[in-house]
């Protein structure tokens, strides 16, 4: 039958233009639907990074042998193999490949700064130069030197389907355009508080502390638009939360080394350095809950830092207790009273933590001293509550099979629907994998996504 385009696209994230990209290079006509008036979404606005094994960049970095095998491993023994194991292979095996074809359509990667972006010991993590916002420039780029069709200010409100039930095309309204097969690339659900509280309780659950820090239009419509035409969604509370004093809304997403962490009774739980990907996690674990210590002496040495420009500075920590939004008390039994915590556990712990200060070595989480470890004695002594709270990105979202067929509840594919990025439920576990962790997958399943569809349509009837 007769349709407008072969493929149309919704969304234009990474995902979304890496699709469009795949699809046109095997031939395809495409359309790019997009619900904002520009294209890029919270791809634009993101770092950007890049988590692949074997790329050569870190070749040329000096990191030989790591390959698909390792990440693989790795990814799914972080996850305690709660993914989806061949969707997770698939992500590994294109990985380099992948990156390879971002960085030869002209986004640059430079060998130094590759980093450890996760808790694993290889450095997998590519920043892109000009972040997120570049490689939408460079993919958009791309497709104005191609034959596809963009068409913005278009919220997608409908997928069509035929007798058979395969989608043949899109709903904007009362308009309709036709295709051979849809490829949802609509990213989270971040912006919509409904969608938080029924797929991602845990980013709910900090109430009004909870903001997310992507595009508006993250309203999780790919998860809505699929499941009225019989999709399956994997992935149930998962995404990356970022830990918060829930001051304001900056977006400072590691705690400084001076500050001791406890939980609800007043112990110590943490590492209070752990890196961004856990520490979110360790917190749930606590019940979504914990206070960040410290005394006199170390909210007065309080200097803006990488680490911390606003929420963690000496003048704005008198503000806010002098507001009452942080408890301050001349003796840490007062203080533990304050925020309802067990005051023999909370002056045991600071006990153990300074004479741990005094010998210049965490004995219990192994904080390095040189993150500016330090006992604190000199009263009064001050308790901040700390929330995962900033929701980064969101993990629940379509089920899909490694060539990103989305699938029914009985692991039939809906015929002719394909997913990618973050609107993709089946990759992400309870431990983000690193920086770059879904950024990754975008224009890995992107390009994948377009590609499959493409041939699908090629071999309908
Ligand atoms: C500030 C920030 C920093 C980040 N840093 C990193 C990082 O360094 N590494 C990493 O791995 N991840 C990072 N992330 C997460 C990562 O960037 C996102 O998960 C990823 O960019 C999502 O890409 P996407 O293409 O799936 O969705 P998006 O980029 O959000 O694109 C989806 C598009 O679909 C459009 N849309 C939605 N609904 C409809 C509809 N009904 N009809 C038509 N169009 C619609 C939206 O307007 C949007 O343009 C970061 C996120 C943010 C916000």
């Amino acid at each position: 039958m007769a349709h407008d385009y072969d493929v149309i696209v919704v969304g234009s994230g990474a995902a979304g233009l890496a699709a469009a990209l795949g699809a046109s290079d095997t031939g395809a006509s495409v359309l790019v639907v997009e619900a904002d008036k520009q294209v890029g979404g919270s791809s634009r606005l993101s770092g950007g990074h890049f988590y692949a094994a074997g790329t050569s960049v870190q070749k040329a970095a000096g990191i030989d042998g790591d390959d698909a095998d390792a990440m693989f491993e790795h990814y799914m023994t972080l996850n305690q193999w709660l993914v989806e194991p061949s969707v997770v292979r698939r992500y590994c095996d294109l990985s380099a490949p992948t990156f390879e074809w971002l960085k030869n359509l002209g986004v640059e990667f430079l060998p130094e700064k590759v980093y450890r972006s996760g808790v694993g010991s290889v450095a997998r993590g590519h920043p892109p130069e000009g972040g997120g916002e570049r490689v939408i420039e460079v993919l958009h780029g791309q497709l104005g030197q191609r034959s596809v069709d963009f068409v913005l200010n278009s919220r997608v409100s409908g997928l069509v389907t035929d007798d058979d039930d395969a989608i043949c095309g899109i709903r904007i309204g009362d308009d309709v355009a036709t295709c051979g097969a849809v490829i949802m690339a609509t990213g989270g659900f971040g912006a919509n508080k409904e969608l938080l509280r029924r797929y991602y309780p845990e980013a709910a659950k900090a109430d009004n502390w909870t903001w997310y820090i992507g595009t508006p239009m993250a309203q999780g419509d790919g998860l809505t638009l699929g499941e009225e035409v019989g999709a399956d969604l994997a992935g149930f509370n998962r995404g990356l939360l970022l830990v918060t004093p829930g001051f304001g809304r900056d977006l400072e997403v590691l705690l400084p080394g001076w500050l001791v962490m406890v939980n609800a009774q007043g112990r110590r739980f943490a590492n209070e350095t752990a890196p961004y990907t856990v520490l979110g996690g360790l917190i749930q674990k606590e019940g979504g809950q914990a206070f960040a210590i410290f005394d006199e002496a170390a909210r007065r040495d309080a200097k803006p830092s990488p680490i911390s420009q606003a929420n963690w500075v000496h003048e704005p920590l008198a503000a806010r207790a002098e507001e009452g939004r942080i408890a301050r008390a001349d003796t840490l039994a007062e203080l533990a009273g304050k925020i309802g915590a067990d005051p023999e556990v909370l002056e045991g712990t600071l006990a153990r933590y300074n004479a741990d200060c005094e010998r210049g070595v965490d004995s219990v989480f192994f904080k390095d001293p040189a993150s500016g470890m330090r006992a604190l004695t000199t009263p009064p002594f001050y308790a901040t509550e700390l929330r995962p709270a900033i929701v980064c990105w969101t993990g629940t979202g379509l089920r899909i099979d490694a060539d990103t067929r989305v699938l029914r509840k009985n692991e039939q594919p809906v015929p002719g629907l394909f997913a990618a990025g973050e609107t993709v439920g089946s990759l992400h576990g309870d431990r983000y994998i690193g920086g770059g962790g879904s950024y990754g997958p975008c224009i890995v399943f992107g390009k994948l996504a377009g590609e499959q569809a493409a041939d699908y349509v090629r071999h309908l009837g």
